[in-house]
């Protein structure tokens, strides 16, 4: 995902910044955190390389694709403007030999290089090479910060890293163990999100469900109580401070411990959506331990089945992987089956590919490119099924939409999501135009709709 920014009310004459910002939504919330900062100190953003003063690269490391998109950003950044500031995931990236630095190693005339969530080094580069413009009217941030997402949703970030190892991943070796965010201050935040304006929060971490085992749980404060640093304790203050603003809480990079049932009764009261992303991976104990995933020894397709006696209406998405070192056709079909038990309503899959600096790499019984490509196919096929399937059953009910977008003043309908959808990973609303003359549709305020037809992954639906 690529974001350039152009803030408004910035003076004539203010040197300019171009931004980019690719990966994922966790590296989103970096590059909004830098773009505050940078509207704070009066700077503006420029919409091309070369209208610039300087360019600032936040930069994706996780999969082969995404390092060579961002390499390939940066050279378009050099060879347009000269001088280049890189931040995020590769920036913390070793070189080829496993020491020195890849992006260096690559792009030896970058300006400056830090790894993700690193807002202080990145201004001080910034200051070095294009000097803070003076003007003390512009020197406050704004109360709710940049953000590169729509006004009406946010991600709020409530840790850094994470404790687990699993073998295809590298994160943990860039971004280091889990480091929960003090409650008091997540919740600060979402009380600024909601007041600005923000009608969806997305709780976003490596491992969500890990949230305060860094701090043993410490108790906290916020708004003069105290209060865990634990995630049932901030989904139960998160919920209460959503419902004053009439606002949804969404929760992302969930994983499926027993503890994480606690948060199901407030799914099925309606404080916290019904809709949990779980990354499974796979469902073959032994794919799992090869794996090293969190919660593999988790019975999981009873677990989900519990969660849907607790709350009938949940959505669960997840991302699976196919064709990882060793797997056997059994242990495939297992995943298949799982898929079919599990009824799981929005699924991806990647077919697997090694990431440099991986352990998995090391592991016996590489699956050939081609047989993973077709794994992945068959279960897509499956996995489309129950989707369409499930999307199916919504015909003729009645959802609650969080519109996204509303051309013609709204009169002519636009686009919107249901708690069934988070923004940018899963299917959409598509709102048909009202029928009543007196209703518009709105950007960022909820409407209830009738289901009248299914598109793909989508909804079609008519605003009542
Ligand atoms: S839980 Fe596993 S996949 Fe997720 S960040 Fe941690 S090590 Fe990587």
């Amino acid at each position: 995902m690529t974001n350039a920014l152009s803030p408004s009310s910035t003076p004539v004459g203010a040197p300019k910044i171009g931004f980019v910002s690719l990966g994922c939504p966790k590296a989103l919330t970096d590059s909004e955190l830098i773009l505050t900062q940078l509207r704070a100190e009066g700077y503006d953003t420029s919409k091309t390389f070369a209208g610039a003063d300087l360019v600032i690269v936040n930069t994706c490391g996780f999969i082969d694709d995404a390092v060579k998109e961002s390499l390939d950003t940066i050279g378009e950044a050099l060879a347009e403007n000269g001088k280049v500031i890189v931040t995020g995931c590769l920036g913390a990236k070793a070189g080829g030999g496993g020491s020195g630095n890849l992006v260096r190693e690559v792009h030896p005339s970058v300006l400056a290089v830090t790894g993700p969530h690193a807002t202080q080094e990145v201004m001080d580069a910034v200051h070095l090479h294009v000097p803070k413009p003076h003007d003390p009217f512009i020197d406050l941030v704004p109360p709710a910060g940049v953000k590169l997402t729509p006004r009406h949703y946010a991600y709020l970030k409530i840790s850094e890293g994470c404790n687990h190892r699993c073998s295809f991943c590298i994160i943990p070796s860039m971004r280091g163990d889990l480091v929960s965010r003090p409650i008091g201050d997540v919740l600060s935040e979402a009380q600024r999100l909601f007041e600005s304006g923000v009608k969806e929060l997305l709780v976003i971490s490596q491992d969500t469900s890990a949230y305060g085992v860094d701090v043993k749980y410490r108790t906290g404060f916020w708004d003069g109580q105290p209060v865990k640093t634990r995630m049932l304790d901030l989904c139960v203050k998160l919920s209460e401070l959503a419902q004053s603003f009439g606002a949804w809480v969404r929760l992302h990079y969930v994983y499926p411990y027993p503890h994480v049932d606690e948060i199901l009764p407030l799914m099925a009261e309606g404080k916290i959506l019904p809709y949990l992303d779980v990354p499974f991976q796979h469902s073959h104990p032994d794919v799992l331990k090869r794996m090293k995933r969190p919660a593999n020894g988790e019975k999981n397709l009873e677990r989900i089945q519990r969660w849907r006696e607790v709350c009938p209406d949940i959505v669960i998405r997840s991302t699976f992987i196919a064709g990882f070192p060793g797997e056997t056709e059994a242990e495939f079909q297992h995943l298949i089956d799982f898929m079919k038990e599990a009824q799981i309503d929005r699924a991806g899959c990647f077919a697997y590919s090694p990431v440099q600096g991986a352990t998995a790499n090391e592991l016996a019984g590489a699956v050939p490119d081609a047989l993973r490509e077709e794994r992945r196919s068959r279960f897509m096929a499956v996995a489309e099924e129950t989707s369409i399937a499930k999307l199916q059953r919504r015909l003729g009910s009645t959802l609650q939409v969080l519109v996204d977008s509303a051309p013609a003043l709204g009169r002519k309908g636009g686009v919107g999501r249901s708690y069934a959808d988070a923004p940018e990973i899963d299917g959409v609303v598509h709102l048909l135009a009202p029928e009543k003359a007196s209703k518009v549709l709105k950007v960022g305020e909820f409407t209830k709709a009738r289901v009248v037809g299914v598109q793909g992954h989508d909804l079609v639906a008519q605003p009542i």
